[in-house]
């Protein structure tokens, strides 16, 4: 029987940990190497934790509507922000768990402690107990990211944020300034003003969420605006005046300041790759420092692959994972090439937003004849019924071939109804198909149907 291929993972986060067991159920012989928590930032600083918070101010927010809905509540309804981060821990570590058991069950080995590449086949790893050294025949590095830190800020101030210590505050801050309004910007603004913080975002892009379909943002900001969110646009801190205990001073650009008991820097992330040997293996970083792959997530050095935000591609928990499994095929012999071209973007604030493929003015950009057709929610029975009617669904097709190009949305639960539109693009469906299919009436899924038929202004419900 031939020898099982050793493949060594540094970094147990969602392309870690679905690399590995994946490679396990392949036949492999697989050593992950993790010097914190099992889950990485999705599992344990991002992804699960800020649902798990928006799951208890939309909890929050239903109760606190009883009136629209027909009951009351005796007495105020107030946050237990306690409980909220006691949940969260629980739904982190619950799932945490649930990958210490496919471990078991799929034989992957975890060493605990910090690894690093010492040869394409050599990782050494620091553990309590000492130096280990794990060896390989393929090593796939998936240390990931970390929030990105300007020499700028004082990240050593109790008062300066990033998203990770963000989610392990203790009291709910009167007033919070979000620099940032990308994703996890309004995520959080979105938690925090249900928890009755007063929020002020400072963007320096003249549109909130900048990679959205620019109606989209606008109309998202109308809502915020609505929440109390004010969100300056074209507008960039130039430096802090003030660190206090309790407060902080930002000076903006052209002269006024903004004071807040904290502030959130959510600029954007930067690569795990110092101190893990890439350069005594002379593994290529660019100039940001993430590391450079090729199409089958192999890095220049024959046998040392890398995978998820850690090559810079697109930061998403979803997209590790797929590059995992792409790695794991070409460490066992295969030829796959990664392929990004459909991914859904999801932003979990409330209302939800997500997006695939090109928006109206990328298609014309891309040289495409742009068709819509858009179905507002307010006109959706159920979207009625749940009491979340604001948003509107929008497909964006080819005129000349009537396929589906790209989507976006904004609504309750669209982070799910996207995936319809993803099997639409990967497979090339046209828009008569998706409008020719039944769907259940009433969900906030026939919405789609509905905007597809609006592509060839036939949608039935839509009021002209
Ligand atoms: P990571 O998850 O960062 O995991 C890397 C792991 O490597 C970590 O466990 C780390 O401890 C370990 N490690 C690093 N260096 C070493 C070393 N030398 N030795 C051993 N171990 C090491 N994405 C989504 O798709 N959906 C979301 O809703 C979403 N929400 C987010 C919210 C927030 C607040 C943040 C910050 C991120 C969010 N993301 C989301 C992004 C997502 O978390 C990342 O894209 C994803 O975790 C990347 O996975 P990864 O495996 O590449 O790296």
């Amino acid at each position: 029987m031939a020898e099982a291929t050793r493949i060594v993972i540094i970094g147990g986060g969602p392309g870690g940990y679905v690399a590995a067991i994946r490679a396990a159920q392949r036949g492999a012989e697989v050593t992950v190497v993790e010097k914190d928590l099992l889950g990485g930032t999705c599992l344990n600083r991002g992804c699960i934790p800020t649902k798990a918070l928006l799951g208890s101010v939309e909890a929050l927010h239903k109760a606190r509507s009883g009136a629209d809905f027909g009951f009351g509540i005796e007495g105020e309804i107030v946050p237990d922000f306690a409980r909220m981060m006691e949940r969260k821990n629980e739904i982190s570590k619950m799932l945490r768990d649930g990958i210490h058991g496919l471990f078991k069950k799929n034989k992957v080995k975890l060493v605990e402690g910090t690894g690093r590449i010492t040869s394409p086949t050599t990782v050494d790893v620091d553990t309590a107990e000492g130096l280990v050294t794990v060896e390989a025949d393929k090593v796939i590095i998936a240390t990931g990211s970390e929030p990105a830190r300007l020499p700028f800020f004082d990240f050593d101030q109790p008062t300066v944020l990033t998203s990770t210590s963000a989610l392990q505050l203790e009291k709910i801050p009167e007033t919070l300034l979000i620099i940032g309004a990308g994703v996890i910007g309004c995520e959080f603004a979105s938690v925090f003003s249900e928890l009755g913080t007063k929020i002020t975002i400072v963007e320096m892009m003249p549109q909130m969420l900048p990679l959205e379909d620019k109606r989209l943002a606008k109309q998202f900001q109308g809502i915020f605006k609505k929440k109390g969110i004010e969100v300056l646009l074209k507008t960039k801190v130039d430096g802090i005046a003030e660190y206090a205990e309790d407060h902080i001073t930002a000076n903006l650009e052209g002269g006024p300041q903004i004071t807040a008991e904290k502030m959130l820097v959510s600029i954007g992330r930067q690569p795990n790759t110092q101190d893990i040997g890439l350069e005594t293996v002379g593994v290529e970083t660019d100039s940001r420092g993430y590391i450079v792959v090729n199409d089958k997530l192999e890095t220049n050095v024959p046998g040392v692959y890398a995978i998820g935000d850690v090559n810079g591609g697109i930061l998403l928990a979803h997209v590790a994972s797929y590059e995992g499994l792409v790695a794991v095929e070409n460490c066992l012999g295969g030829n796959q090439e990664r392929d990004l071209k459909v991914v859904p973007s999801c932003v979990y604030t409330l209302p939800e937003i997500a997006s695939i493929g090109l928006n109206e003015d990328q298609a014309r950009d891309e040289g495409y004849h742009p068709i819509t057709g858009t179905f507002r929610l307010g006109a959706a029975g159920k979207a009625l019924a749940i009491g979340e009617a604001q948003g509107y669904i929008q497909i964006v097709a080819d005129e000349a071939t009537d396929k589906v190009i790209g989507a976006n949305m904004m609504g309750p639960h669209v982070t799910d109804l996207i995936h319809e539109i993803a099997v639409a693009i990967k497979n090339g469906l046209t828009v008569k198909q998706i409008g020719d299919t039944i769907h259940a009436h009433p969900t906030i899924g026939e919405a789609l149907m509905e905007a597809a038929h609006d592509v060839h202004g036939e949608s039935v419900h839509v009021a002209s």
